[in-house]
């Protein structure tokens, strides 16, 4: 058979897709469940995400969590954690785009990467530069991923399923002809059920028999977007990648209380709420771009200011002094509010520490919060805190607040 493509590489896109995404970030945090047939989804009823391990013995996603214990009686089921799993992936396309600036996030745990002319760049070849990622995802996040290589968006989604779990697959637009005819049309990326069984009824059964058909034989009937799959299953790359950001990933704390205009009480509410969004923020090792916070009035009137950094951060320290220039905007003397919030936005792993390598003081509240989050860590989550949120830490934690940190002394 004639290959598609006289060229090996025209264009190089990795599908970068982490296996059983949900249940590993679970596995990461709790290794407990290592090896174990686990499935989450719980909140709902239904199994949203599976392990191996279950999906050997039979458990399928979409199925009711009774069926899968029926199958599977010793199944561990787990709610799922959105926040937990977006951390996670926030992290994941930062390592991908530590490789190449075009990365399009596709979903919470898949990306297509154009690694096209970065050869020389990474002196290494595509599918070497396919096996680092891995290692590196590996490495610094504790996942598994497969990842496929083809010179276009559809091939590579296909090469990525080849050897999954923790597959490297490479598809050379020379050779595409030859791995077609093992996939079956309705497993093409970009076919529905529909379309597939339209294109079953004039013989067309696999991705092969479609490629080889002529286009404008198949334009009579099919749309400009499966016509775009079938040059695509050619190694003849129409499909940009989209290079925007998702804008999901955030940490939102809130405390709701009994209507106040108490100024003091509100303020360390708000400084509270940074706190405990900032300390998940270090936990997952990210940090924000971005921080929005808001004050609810009890006719349900909110007010909210955003601040940009101009370096990502996760240290209240750093932020202390927008947040209080922000409430002093916001705060009305005499106003009754019942809810404070503060969302971390624009999250990355952008390296903060580098960019103020050279800054004693912000090298010296990097140890005093790797100090607290220790301590914090062993005794309880707001055991060391800084002196404005105390009322917020006694508020809400049952314990006595032993201690309370005088970060002052860092200026
Ligand atoms: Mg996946």
């Amino acid at each position: 058979m004639q290959p598609f493509s006289v060229r090996s590489w025209p264009k190089a896109i990795a599908h970068v897709d982490a296996d059983a995404f949900f249940v590993e970030c679970e596995r990461v945090t709790n290794p407990s469940l290592r090896g174990k047939c686990v499935v989450v989804g719980k909140e709902r009823g239904i199994v949203t995400a599976l392990s191996y391990e279950a999906k050997y013995k039979g458990v399928k996603r979409g199925m009711r969590i009774f069926e899968a214990k029926k199958i599977c009686p010793e199944v561990i089921v787990i709610e799922s954690d959105y926040e937990k799993y977006s951390m996670f992936s926030v992290r994941m396309f930062d390592i991908l785009r530590s490789f190449s600036p075009a990365v399009e996030e596709y979903s919470i745990d898949e990306a297509f990467v154009d690694l096209t002319g970065l050869r020389r760049v990474h002196a290494a070849s595509y599918v070497e530069i396919g096996r680092r990622i891995q290692n590196e995802i590996g490495r610094r996040l504790g996942l598994s991923v497969s990842v496929g290589i083809a010179p276009t968006k559809v091939v590579a989604k296909i090469a990525s399923k080849w050897k999954k779990p923790g597959g490297l697959f490479a598809i050379k637009a020379r050779e595409i002809h030859r791995y077609l005819g093992r996939v079956k049309i309705e497993d093409v990326w970009g076919i529905g059920p529909n379309t597939a069984s339209l294109l079953k009824k004039i013989g067309i059964n696999t991705a092969l028999d479609f490629a080889l058909r002529d286009e404008f034989y198949l334009r009579r009937f099919l749309s400009k977007p499966y016509i775009q799959v079938w040059h695509e299953l050619r190694g003849e790359s129409v499909l940009d990648l989209n290079l925007s950001k998702r804008e999901y990933k955030s940490i939102h704390k809130a405390a709701s209380f009994p209507p106040t205009s108490d100024r003091d009480f509100i303020f360390s509410e708000l400084v509270g709420n940074l706190e405990s969004a900032c300390s998940k923020a270090r936990r997952y090792g990210l940090a924000a771009g971005r921080v929005l916070v808001f004050l609810k009035e009890q006719q349900f009137v909110t007010r909210s200011f955003e601040i940009k950094l101009t370096s990502k951060t996760n240290l209240p320290i750093m932020l202390i002094p927008h947040i209080k220039s922000a409430f002093d905007k916001m705060y009305k003397r005499g106003v009754l509010y019942r809810q404070t919030g503060v969302i971390l936005a624009d999250l990355g792993t952008k390296r903060m520490y580098d960019l103020f390598g050279g800054l004693d003081k912000t090298k010296k509240a990097i140890r005093v919060y790797e100090a607290l989050d220790s301590i914090n860590g062993k005794f309880g989550r707001g055991t060391l805190h800084l002196a404005p949120s105390s009322i917020y830490f006694n508020r809400n934690q049952h314990r006595k607040t032993a201690d309370i940190v005088k970060l002052a002394s860092i200026d």
